[in-house]
């Protein structure tokens, strides 16, 4: 009999029939991409959606993080977390900056403000966090540094499509924030991405790298890329955008089962949600103590799968253990002990808006029964 896989995630898909009537709209105008009518309509709808000022479409959530180290010009070296996903680092790569990784806090998995400063050297242009799992890095702090060396900050902001804090997004933080709207994502275009700014004139600049650096017709202000979002992705993403609340809910209600239900589990830890933060529940990481517990992360890992429960181990290994960046000075575990220990530790349980309580009752008594 084929038991039924659960997975770590599941995509948030709009109503095929309700697709159906815009793609017969985008056919009918011929207008496929180049900032047409619906990609207009979802930067416009995002930008209230997430109460920040200018948002910019990407074609993922890479490219927008690429594009912004370029329209800032950093160089040099910029201070960044090795726990992340590993686009983080490779966009400082390919604009030839080099990353130093500086440790992350155990309360959030986020970049230590306390450990930034120590890390600075006359090559240190920018800060690039992350605010892993939703949880919003300490801003205010990070910004402080930033403005007492003369730093910018970009946020990778991937994990946090619509965290507030006291009722402000935490995209506005930083000089740009960077989102993906990838499958795997809290909300998504199939792939996508976007790039959250302040003003005017950088919204403009930004809309021209991502098309090659044009600036209408005949000029090109600057070596740009291809990164635009189609129409059909945009339309998608406009219906996707009508439903996102109700999958946050959703998944709020995952995580009040998951803790219900772990907190007495010996050996198994879980952040509980911060105060005054609206949280997205875009992934729920559970924290093995193989002494208290009894098994190791690895083994209650490979024990959910043979059960075809399919946990991820985010972020394990570190950005800074794969070989690319292994060498970095910064990448040693004496430097970076709480990124470590997490990536040692860490399961992201299964979290999407169409998890069952079969589901869940399955994962739990999966962790639960030893
Ligand atoms: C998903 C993700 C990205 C990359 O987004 P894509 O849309 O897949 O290119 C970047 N940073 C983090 C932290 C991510 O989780």
């Amino acid at each position: 009999m084929d038991q039924k896989l659960i997975t770590v995630t599941s995509p948030l898909l709009p109503d095929l029939e309700e697709f159906h009537e815009l793609l017969k709209e985008i056919w009918d105008s011929k207008w496929i991409t180049n900032n047409g009518s619906f990609h207009k309509k979802l930067e416009a709808a995002l930008a209230g959606y997430l109460k920040v000022p200018y948002v910019s479409l990407f074609t993922n959530g890479t490219l927008p993080l690429i594009t912004a180290l370029q329209a800032l010009r950093i160089t040099g070296e910029v201070i960044t977390t090795p726990y992340s996903f590993v686009a983080t680092t490779h966009a400082l790569w390919w604009n030839g900056i080099k990353p130093v990784f500086v440790d992350i806090e155990p309360e959030t998995g986020d970049i230590d403000p306390n450990k930034i400063e120590a890390a600075i050297t006359p090559k240190t242009t920018a800060i690039m966090p992350v605010h892993v799992y939703g949880k919003p890095c300490k801003v205010k702090e990070i910004q402080e540094i930033a403005d007492k060396y003369g730093l910018k900050v970009i946020y990778d902001a991937a994990h946090a499509f619509g965290v507030e804090v006291n009722g402000e997004s935490i995209l506005n933080a930083g000089d740009m924030s960077t989102l993906s709207f990838h499958a795997t994502k809290v909300y998504n275009t199939i792939e996508g991405g976007a790039m959250i700014m302040h003003d005017e004139l950088t919204k403009r600049r930004i809309d021209y790298l991502k098309n090659f650096g044009f600036k209408g017709e005949t000029e090109v202000i600057a070596p740009g890329i291809n990164s635009k979002m189609d129409e059909m992705r945009s339309a998608y993403g406009l219906l996707n955008l009508k439903q996102v609340d109700a999958a946050i809910e959703a998944r709020h209600q995952v995580a009040i089962k998951y803790r219900e239900a772990l907190k007495d589990v010996e050996g198994i830890s879980y952040w509980n949600d911060m105060p005054g933060v609206k949280h997205n529940y875009s992934y729920f990481p559970i924290f093995v103590d193989a002494n208290k517990y009894g098994m190791t992360r690895d083994e209650l890992y490979f024990k959910m799968k043979e059960q075809n429960i399919f946990g991820r181990r985010y972020f394990y290994p570190l950005i800074c253990d794969f070989s690319t960046y292994k060498g970095l000075p910064s990448s040693t575990r004496e430097n970076l002990p709480n990124a470590y220990k997490m990536a040692d530790t860490v399961i992201c349980l299964p979290m999407h808006h169409a998890l069952s309580k079969e589901d869940i009752n399955l994962i739990l008594d999966c962790i639960i029964k030893r």
